[in-house]
């Protein structure tokens, strides 16, 4: 009895260890087909330089929508489908525009400041000029609460530097953006300046929504430079400082936006539906090239990879470009609204959005089974770069799917230190993106995709 239990488990060893090896094979194949024929950076060209910046709402994401459409058709998947809903249409509306009037030297002097408005913030429309006042943090918005009446705030919050994830630092800081200018409009201000969410060292002011408390006068927001922050912040501390702050942002009448959804059926559970993808929309003041664009080409390419290799999915795997990650969620919530309505069985999603930089590792949000099953892959993805299986996160577009099915989900964790530096800024561009990072983290996830494919969760 006792020598039967001991075959029965060294066949078991046996037999883990073949397909071990026969799944270390394969993604060894996905690994080279894609850093020899991957498309993703030529694609990813196309996006940033031929389209470029894609709000909800705008020409590019139309433009957007039509190309990764066409895209994915051509690499033939079993189906393609456009997935419509309605979605915010912010506009910019103009330059926006800042200047400090301050003395110096007993002289009246000014200087033009680099702002970018806050999405979703409505515009001054004409020049506002008022006064500063500086706040490090919403306690000390409060300890000046009697002061703000008419002036402009200023939220000097600088990124904690002393987090290693830059991440942390964001969810640190973000509330500022999001909900900053309804905080300070309580107390009267006529308009705030938040320093930009970044510890980059140059200038460009980094955009992002801010959420209007509707109860309270929607007042006009800016980002701004980090070197500008610095500086306003020594010319507040010598004295009074005015700032001109003028913009134009305002809501045009919602419109149709689209998830674009390619399918490759599983043979075997084909009721069961594994999800990929990235966010098809960026900020209007960038290419959005490693938000989101990235996750995006990545998604296509697992696609193409698959197609390419003939592989034949067990289960049902949705490649999607979602719309209006940025200023509304749209299309998060729309395909997970749906997926109920239609009672699919949405066994696993995973989504890039956190850069197309070297991978590190998966956030994973599951239960400890499933968490630990993922983690047991360690061995096959550790030499693609993928070390950190950190609990908790995913993604924001699939973040509706795990609170409607409780769908386990997981969110490519690059390496997170030059991320801070573009996001929603300027300088997001096709440049800043490096060819072979961009594929390692498409290779990583085309992997994960698979073991969850062939083993489920
Ligand atoms: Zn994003």
């Amino acid at each position: 009895m006792k020598n039967l239990a001991l075959f029965l488990i060294s066949m078991f060893a046996l037999a883990n260890a073949s397909s071990q090896k026969e799944d270390s094979i394969f993604i060894r194949k996905i690994s080279d087909h894609m850093l020899t024929n991957g498309q993703a950076y030529e694609d990813l060209r196309y996006l940033t330089k031929k389209i470029g910046g894609r709000l909800a709402g705008s020409k590019g994401m139309v433009l957007a929508e039509n190309w990764s459409e066409s895209v994915m058709k051509s690499l033939n998947p079993d189906r393609v489908v456009r997935q419509q809903c309605m979605v915010p249409h912010w506009v910019r509306g103009g330059n926006d525009l800042a200047t400090a009037y301050f003395v110096s030297g007993k002289k009246s002097q000014s200087k033009k400041l680099d702002v970018v408005a806050l999405g979703n913030s409505l515009g001054s429309m004409k020049p506002l000029k008022a006064d500063v006042i500086e706040v490090k943090n919403y306690d000390d918005l409060e300890a000046k609460k009697d002061l703000v009446k008419g002036k402009i705030v200023f939220y000097n919050v600088h990124f904690n530097e002393k987090f290693v994830g830059t991440f942390n630092s964001y969810r640190d800081a973000v509330q500022y953006r999001g909900s900053g200018a309804s905080r300070a409009a309580k107390y009267g201000a006529s308009a705030v300046i938040v320093r930009s969410m970044s510890h980059s060292t140059d200038n460009n002011p980094h955009t992002g929504s801010l959420r209007y408390a509707d109860s309270l006068p929607k007042i006009p927001a800016v980002a701004i430079g980090l070197m500008d922050a610095d500086w306003l912040s020594t010319q507040v501390a010598n004295g009074n400082t005015a700032v001109s702050v003028h913009t134009h942002g305002k809501f045009l009448p919602d419109t149709i936006g689209n998830n674009i959804i390619a399918e490759l059926k599983g043979s075997e559970f084909p009721d069961e539906i594994i999800t990929v993808g990235g966010h098809l929309d960026s900020w209007d003041n960038c290419e959005g090239a490693h938000d989101d664009g990235a996750g995006c080409v990545q998604t296509i390419e697992i696609l193409r990879t698959f197609k390419a290799l003939g592989y034949q999915p067990k289960r049902t795997i949705r490649f999607v470009m979602f719309a209006n990650e940025e200023n509304g969620l749209k299309g998060g919530n729309k395909y997970a609204d749906e997926a109920k309505a239609k009672n699919e069985k949405h066994v696993f999603a995973l989504e890039s959005d956190a850069g197309g930089f070297t991978p590190r590792g998966f956030d994973i949000t599951a239960s400890p089974a499933q968490y630990d099953k993922i983690k047991s892959w360690k061995p096959i993805l550790s030499d693609y770069g993928i070390n950190d299986f950190t609990a908790g996160g995913g993604g924001a577009d699939i973040g509706p799917l795990n609170r409607t099915f409780n769908t386990p989900m997981a969110g490519l964790r690059p390496d997170s230190q030059r991320y801070f530096d573009l996001h929603h800024a300027r300088n997001d561009t096709f440049e800043a993106v490096n060819k072979r990072e961009l594929l390692l983290g498409a290779i990583s996830m085309a992997a994960l995709v698979y073991l969850v494919d062939k083993y489920g969760l």
